[in-house]
């Protein structure tokens, strides 16, 4: 199936400013969300589309190259499926804070389900940075964090109560909600909202544990192991689903987020998948011809100097980049490492070395004399990024 415009999809104009699209997508995120239509499969097509070019669209470096290259500008990041239902839930945060959070779409678990309106406390998301060096970005790695987070008290076995017994609350009779009827203009209304009393859980603890003050919880100083996948970039983050921190009295965990920060290399520059790597070599192998060794992430590999190379010539070396994912962190395939060969000119001469180059610099041969390409600036551009 063709994908839709991502301009079209949202119902706005090229033109449109980030608040227009923002409350573009908003409406229609509104009206397709799953929770509003449940079983609909339709439903949450438009709803991945709507995420999808607003994901894209909202983020000026994606939107620029969908703008020039159209779907194919972009069509990496997303799989055949779309965009993960998660990483739409996820984006809601910064999104509609307001609106989802507050208002209780996805923040509080126990809604919608089986008639109760019991809330469910969610623990909160815990971010957490890692450093990484370009060797564990190329391969993966595990590393084992220590984090400050909420665990379940291990007293009362995270019920927050001293003989492990939680009582329905005698308010809302363990509904979670409470229901007021009022009189208004327009006849009787009802308005329900979350009980007080037990704060919406529908259960109150009686005899409180000492050690978490009925909270369920208490902080502590944890190892955690994290793999990290193959590929990662500075600023990713990796979302670890209920790894966060616990919730009050058994209720939903929140998930850890891993924050990537890269560590700069001694030898390679890193651009996406690709390493780019400044190789000094002598006049004599540049105008002779040799073999040398360059360094890679995965140890060192000779490559062949054609006689003649000017300085500057750029060898690409397939596959010796870094792994290539997609935004599920599966890698396919990897960039390439590109050498730029340079000549290194000595700073300090003795005297013999002087006239030798000053006998070699008066031969016919060794008078300045570049070929177009040579003096083509935007051709060795081309050369390097093609
Ligand atoms: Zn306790
Ligand atoms: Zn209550």
């Amino acid at each position: 199936m063709a994908k839709r415009d991502y301009y079209e999809v949202l119902g706005v104009g090229k033109n449109a400013t980030p608040d227009e699209m923002k409350k573009a997508y908003r409406k229609l995120a509104l009206q397709y969300h799953p929770d509003r239509n449940p079983g609909d499969k339709n439903a949450e097509e438009k709803f991945k589309e709507a995420a999808e070019a607003y994901d894209v669209l909202s983020n000026p470096d994606k939107k620029a190259r969908y703008d020039q290259f159209g779907h194919a500008g972009v069509d990496g990041a997303y799989g055949q499926g779309g965009m993960d239902m998660n990483d739409i839930f996820s984006q809601f945060g910064s999104i509609f804070g307001d609106l989802f959070n507050g208002g209780g779409f996805r923040g509080f678990s126990g809604f919608g389900g089986g008639g109760s309106q019991r809330r469910v406390m969610r623990g909160s998301n815990l971010r957490i940075k890692v450093r990484l060096t370009l060797e564990e970005i190329d391969h993966g790695c595990e590393k084992k964090i220590k984090v400050s987070k909420y665990v379940p008290c291990k007293t009362c076995g995270g019920s927050g109560s001293k003989d492990g017994k939680l009582e329905t609350c005698p308010h809302c009779h363990g509904t979670g909600v409470v229901t007021e009827t009022k009189r208004t203009i327009l006849g009787m209304m009802q308005t329900q909202s979350a009980c007080s009393h037990c704060g919406g859980e529908g259960r109150v603890v009686k005899d409180k544990c000492h050690d978490c003050h009925g909270d369920g919880i208490v902080k502590s100083d944890e190892i955690i192991a994290i793999s990290i996948p193959a590929g990662v970039q500075d600023g990713m983050q990796i979302p670890i689903q209920g790894q966060g921190n616990a919730a009050p009295r058994g209720g939903v965990p929140g998930d850890l987020i891993v924050l990537v920060e890269e560590l700069e290399h001694d030898l390679f520059e890193r651009q996406d998948a690709n390493l780019y790597y400044n190789a000094f070599i002598t006049y004599a192998d540049a105008a002779l011809g040799a073999s040398v060794e360059i360094p890679t992430l995965n140890g060192k590999v000779k490559i062949k100097v054609d006689a003649g190379t000017p300085s500057g010539r750029v060898v690409r070396l397939r596959g010796k980049g870094l792994p290539i994912i997609n935004s599920y962190g599966h890698a396919y395939g990897r960039g390439d490492l590109l050498v730029s060969l340079n000549v290194w000119v000595p700073k300090n001469l003795t005297k013999e070395e002087k006239k030798v180059l000053e006998d070699l610099g008066k031969h016919p041969n060794f008078q300045p004399n570049p070929t177009k390409q040579e003096r083509g600036f935007f051709d060795k551009m081309k050369e390097m990024f093609s």
